[in-house]
This record gives structure tokens, C-alpha cells and sequence, in this order.
């Protein structure tokens, strides 16, 4: 796969740097986010690096969305949230931090207030690593 030898995402996708990993085949890589919006928050990658929806190919991001609506299939067997958000950021106004395409798959509670740019907060490792071996469990 094109990959980006500064990439922390392609560094997940490679082991080099350890992910709770919710999914993988060959073209997408689904993991926990480490900074949860909210419980339960994952994120998927194509395995092809491109920086951002401006460059990623049409391939991959065909095989990211339908790795995301598998993933949030599963969220939602999971922990039954009260809602759902596919969410993907370009560019600094829309918050994004990391330069290799990616989509939120966002749980969401009702009243939960949480609103775009919600920035980054480090989770518990030990229940996020909890929710993936759930979630993972409930990949169909
Ligand atoms: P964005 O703001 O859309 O670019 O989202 C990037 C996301 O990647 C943020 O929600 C970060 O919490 C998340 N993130 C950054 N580094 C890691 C990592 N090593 N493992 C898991 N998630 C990460
Ligand atoms: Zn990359």
C-alpha cells in the first residue's frame, strides 16, 4: 500500500505504533479512538495514505464508508447509543489533526452537547480497550 513514512496513521495501519484495533482488510483499519469524543468513538482509515477528502482516491474512500457503516453496526449492537455521527475534517477551520484521510464513527448520547471541533481529551486506555474488544466481537 502508498504509505507516508511520517504518518502516524500509516504507522497503525504497519503495528509500528500500537492501536486497539475494531477491524481490518485489505484496503481500511479501524480503531479506537484514544482522545473519545464520547464512548465507543472509533476511528477508520483507508489503507492508502491521502491526506484528505481533496486527495483521496475513489477507491478508498468507497472501502472507508463501507467499513464505517460496518463499524457503526457494530458500535450500535454494542452499547445501543441514542445516536450516531459519520463525521470526516479537512483543514484547519474543521479541526482536522491528522493528515491521512479518516472518518469518525461517533456514538452519541442524548443531552450530550457535544458540538464540531470538540477537541482532544485523552480516554481511559483500559475501558476504551474494553469497548473495542466489544465492538470487535460484534463485527458482522
Ligand atoms: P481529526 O481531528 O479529524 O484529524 O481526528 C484525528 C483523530 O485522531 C483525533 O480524534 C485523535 O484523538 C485521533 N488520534 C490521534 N492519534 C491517535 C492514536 N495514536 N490512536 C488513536 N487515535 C488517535
Ligand atoms: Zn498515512
Amino acid at each position: 500500500m502508498n504509505d507516508d513514512a511520517d504518518c502516524i496513521f500509516c504507522k497503525i495501519i504497519q503495528g509500528d505504533i500500537p492501536s486497539f484495533k475494531v477491524f481490518e482488510d485489505d484496503a481500511t483499519f479501524a480503531f479506537m479512538d484514544i482522545n473519545p469524543a464520547n464512548d465507543g468513538h472509533v476511528l477508520v482509515i483507508p489503507k492508502e495514505h491521502a491526506a484528505d477528502v481533496y486527495n483521496v482516491s475513489d477507491s478508498a474512500i468507497t472501502a472507508t464508508v463501507l467499513t464505517a457503516k460496518k463499524v457503526a453496526a457494530a458500535v450500535e449492537r454494542s452499547m445501543q447509543p441514542d445516536g450516531l455521527n459519520l463525521l470526516q475534517c479537512n483543514g484547519p477551520a474543521a479541526a482536522q489533526s491528522v493528515f491521512h484521510f479518516h472518518m469518525h464513527v461517533l456514538p452519541r448520547r442524548s443531552g450530550d452537547e457535544l458540538k464540531l471541533n470538540w477537541g482532544l481529551k485523552p480516554g481511559d486506555m483500559e475501558s476504551i480497550e474494553a469497548l473495542s474488544v466489544k465492538i470487535r466481537q460484534n463485527i458482522q
